[in-house]
C-alpha cells in the first residue's frame, strides 16, 4: 500500500537490465560496480601529480560529503547542479572531458545516475580511478523495495545515519589514493560526522513532533523510503523510484482518495521533479470537497543554489525535515536546527 508507483518499476527494471546488459537479480548491479572497478584497476591506484586532487563528482549530496572531507587539499568539482534530476542525466561532452581529466571520481551508484553507467566503465578502462560511494555500505542500512526486486533504493542520502557511512567510505578511499593526507580525511571525516549526528537526532526529533493521525509525507516520486525508515514518517509518492517512469491516471487516482480519506493537509512538490502530478493530485482532491496545500518544495534528488545553505547537504536535510514537520503540524523552529535555514515566506 505504501507504493503507488509499484507497476511503474517494472519498466525501470526491464530498462536497467538493457543498460547493464546481464541476467536478472540482486547480482547485475553488483556486477556492473565490480566491472567497472576490474576495468578501473583503482584498488591499486595511489595519486601521484600535484595538489589541489582533482576530483569529479555527480550531484550535490556526493560533491559536498566530498568536499567536506578532502579540505584543501582536493578541488573537488560536481557536474550536476542545483534542480538537475540525477535518474534522468546524460553526462555532456564537456563533463566527459571533466571525467577524463580527473584524478579521481565518485558518484553515489545503485543506478540513480542510470544514464551515467556507460561513461563510468568507459572513464575506468581508461584507468581512472572510479568509486561509487555507496560501494561498500553495509547491506542491512539499504532498502530493497518489493517493486524494486534485486536492486536497492539510490536514494540513501536522506537517512542521515547511512549517509554517513557513505562519508566514512569516501574518506578511507581518499586515504589509500593519497595516504599523506590519511590523518587529514580520518579527522574531517571524524568532524563532519558529528555534525551529521547532531542532524539526525533533530530530523528525529522535529518529524516525531508531527501528530501522528496526520503523519504522511506525500511526495511527488518516490525519494523518500530512507527518510520514512529513518524517521518514522510514512510516504506516499505519485511516481515511482526513478522519475524515468510516468506516473499514470491511476496512480494519481488512488493518491487523491487516499489525501481525501485521511484528510491530509499537505503535499511536497520536489524541485528536481516536475510539479505537474501534484498539481493533477491538489485538483483531484478539491474536486471531492477537500483542500490539500503544497506545504513547501523539498530537495530530493539535488539540493538548493550553490553558495547557500539549502546548497549543501546539511542544508537539504535540515529544509526538508523542517518544512515538513511544520505543514504538517510538527514542532520546528522557522529557522531549523541550527538557526541558518531561509524562512519560508522570504
Ligand atoms: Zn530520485
Amino acid at each position: 500500500m505504501r507504493n503507488l508507483g509499484s507497476f511503474k518499476g517494472i519498466g525501470l527494471i526491464g530498462a536497467l537490465m538493457l543498460v547493464i546488459g546481464v541476467g536478472c537479480g540482486k547480482a547485475s548491479n553488483e556486477a556492473a560496480g565490480k566491472r567497472a572497478q576490474a576495468a578501473a584497476g583503482s584498488a591499486a591506484a595511489t595519486f601521484a601529480g600535484g595538489y589541489p586532487i582533482r576530483v569529479v563528482t555527480t550531484c550535490g549530496m556526493v560533491t559536498d560529503i566530498v568536499r567536506q572531507v578532502a579540505g584543501e587539499r582536493g578541488e573537488v568539482i560536481g557536474l550536476m547542479g542545483e534542480g538537475v534530476d540525477p535518474h534522468l542525466y546524460k553526462p555532456t561532452r564537456n563533463d566527459v572531458r571533466e571525467l577524463l581529466e580527473a584524478d579521481i571520481i565518485f558518484y553515489v551508484g545503485l543506478m540513480l545516475e542510470g544514464r551515467m553507467t556507460d561513461t563510468f566503465v568507459r572513464v575506468g578502462r581508461q584507468g581512472k580511478p572510479v568509486f561509487s560511494v555507496t560501494e561498500e555500505i553495509d547491506p542491512a542500512l539499504l532498502r530493497e523495495p518489493p517493486e524494486f526486486e534485486g536492486h536497492a533504493d539510490p536514494h540513501v542520502w536522506m537517512d542521515v545515519a547511512a549517509w554517513s557511512e557513505c562519508v566514512a567510505m569516501v574518506a578511507k578511499t581518499l586515504a589509500r589514493f593519497d595516504p599523506a593526507g590519511a590523518t587529514v580525511y580520518e579527522e574531517n571525516a571524524r568532524a563532519y560526522r558529528e555534525e551529521l549526528k547532531t542532524l539526525d537526532e533533530y530530523a528525529k526529533r522535529v518529524i516525531g513532533s508531527i501528530p501522528e493521525q496526520g503523519r504522511v509525507l506525500v511526495t511527488a516520486h518516490d525519494a523518500f523510503g530512507y527518510f520514512s525508515r529513518a524517521y518514522g514518517i510514512p510516504v506516499k509518492a505519485v511516481q515511482g523510484i526513478s522519475t524515468e517512469s510516468e506516473a499514470g491516471v491511476d496512480d494519481v487516482v488512488r493518491l487523491v482518495q487516499y489525501i481525501v480519506d485521511n484528510q491530509i493537509k499537505a503535499i511536497f512538490v520536489e524541485s528536481s521533479v516536475s510539479g505537474k502530478n501534484i498539481q493533477a493530485v491538489i485538483e483531484g482532491a478539491a474536486k471531492q470537497g477537500w483542500e490539500v496545500r503544497i506545504g513547501g518544495e523539498l530537495y530530493s534528488d539535488a539540493m538548493g543554489q550553490a553558495g547557500t545553505y539549502e546548497g549543501t547537504y546539511l542544508g537539504m536535510i535540515d529544509h526538508n525535515a523542517t518544512t515538513i514537520a511544520r505543514a504538517l503540524g510538527g514542532t520546528a523552529p522557522e529557522r531549523g536546527f541550527s538557526g541558518k535555514l531561509t524562512p519560508a515566506h522570504e
